[in-house]
């Protein structure tokens, strides 16, 4: 069967198919530890489920304008402008089937044939594959284990030629967890300013960040290149709502009046009742969140010294997300499992520990692994990964 040309230049997310293939496993009546999918065990917060509730009752179940009601758009520019000190109007919002749609219309929308787009890697794989589907050029600079995987100004600023059209940070990033600091986003924004160039960041785990760095990302852009910063973003993580599908773009109203086109003939509105969710979620309390951050970071120190209590499993401990990125090339061998993906693929087979293979995100001899999942089910699966490293010892295959 043929396909449309740009389907050869893009894989299916392998983040969802590790989902689904645990799914499968799960299904099939095997005690999977799950920890593929960046998704968060926590309930959506009793508040945001009343007001999808009340929702439903008062029959809003109707189509609402493509880029979301605008209480919605308001309720986004008010929880910037408390945390961030930032404002803008709610012209400058598209609310987006999670961040995923936010960034794919910003891709679809700014970028074309011919055009480079910067970024940093290790990166999460639909980030490369929208810019292709964009018939765009991802352009990867590495970061590394070495220091932390922190993301630098200069070697991305290096990477800038006469066909770069935009940078796009992802900051937390999935799924190394290392952070843009503030400093360094204003080099790359006073280097973008002067080129022209597109920022767009992926604040997805905006609200995840372990130790009290500055992290305002959005002032430092607006300071500088307001005109050409596309910030996207998203409910799922930080109240618990993958599911809702829930995101958002905050765009020059220029840009979002494109995305509205894109999206009007693409998907439409997102879902009535998640509208209204997304209202309480944003204008409501925001206890939960930092109740919830807490509980990640015991997760985070808890599985980071279970894991590398085995000195074959090298890891940094991460800044911000919900993702460990342990290095596991030692334990490989062209007479055992060859590659990350082998080892991926025998931890679920022998001991039914999910996790993304490094190669999902250009990052071969590495592996993701979640912690948004409870403390139990992290031990389970930290102690799973230790009995299958030890096997793979004993049979002589490292
Ligand atoms: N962002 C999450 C992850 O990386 C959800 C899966 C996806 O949409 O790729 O696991």
């Amino acid at each position: 069967m043929s396909f449309a040309s740009r389907m050869h230049r893009v894989v299916a997310s392998p983040t969802l198919r590790v989902a689904a293939d645990a799914d499968r496993l799960r299904r099939q009546g095997v005690d999977v530890v799950d920890l593929g999918a960046g998704e968060p065990d926590f309930a959506t917060p009793d508040h945001v489920k009343a007001a999808a509730h009340a929702a439903l009752d008062a029959n809003f179940t109707k189509y609402t304008p493509s880029a979301g009601v605008m209480e919605l758009r308001e309720a986004v520019a008010h929880r910037y402008k408390v945390d961030y000190g930032v404002d803008f109007k709610p012209e400058e919002v598209i609310i987006t089937a999670g961040a995923k749609q936010a960034l794919y219309n910003a891709a679809m929308v700014l970028f074309g044939p011919g055009d480079e787009v910067i970024t940093h890697g290790p990166f999460w794989p639909s980030i490369g594959d929208q810019i292709k589907l964009a018939d765009a050029t991802p352009v990867i600079v590495q970061t590394h284990m070495e220091d932390g995987f922190t993301i630098h100004a200069d070697p991305i600023i290096n990477a800038i030629t006469p066909k770069t059209k935009g940078i796009l940070i992802n900051s937390p990033c999935n799924p190394t967890g290392a952070l843009v600091s503030e400093a360094e986003m204003a080099k790359i924004a006073d280097a973008a300013k002067a080129k022209g160039l597109w920022v767009i960041v992926d604040f997805t785990y905006e609200k995840l960040i372990y130790e009290p760095v500055p992290h305002n990302l959005i002032k430092v852009l607006f300071d500088r290149m307001r005109e050409k910063t596309v910030i996207c973003s998203a409910a799922s993580k930080a109240y618990a709502m993958t599911g809702w599908r829930c995101g958002w773009a905050i765009a020059p109203k220029d840009v979002i009046a494109q995305c509205n086109v894109l999206q009007g003939h693409a998907t439409s509105n997102i879902n009535s009742i998640t509208q209204k969710a997304g209202i309480a979620a944003l204008t409501g309390p925001q206890d939960g969140v930092t109740a919830m951050l807490n509980e990640y970071r015991k997760r985070r120190d808890a599985v980071h010294g279970w894991l590398t209590s085995d000195p074959r499993i090298v890891c940094v401990k991460p800044g911000g997300a919900f993702y460990l990125f342990p290095y596991v090339a030692g334990l490989l061998s062209p007479n055992g499992l060859r590659s990350s993906g082998e080892f991926c693929e025998a931890l679920l087979k022998d001991v039914a520990v999910a996790v993304t293979p490094g190669e999902g995100f250009d990052a071969p001899g590495y592996f993701r692994l979640s912690y948004a999942t409870s403390i139990e089910r992290l031990k389970e699966g930290a102690d799973r990964i230790k009995t299958f490293v030890q096997a793979l010892e004993a049979s002589g295959r490292i």
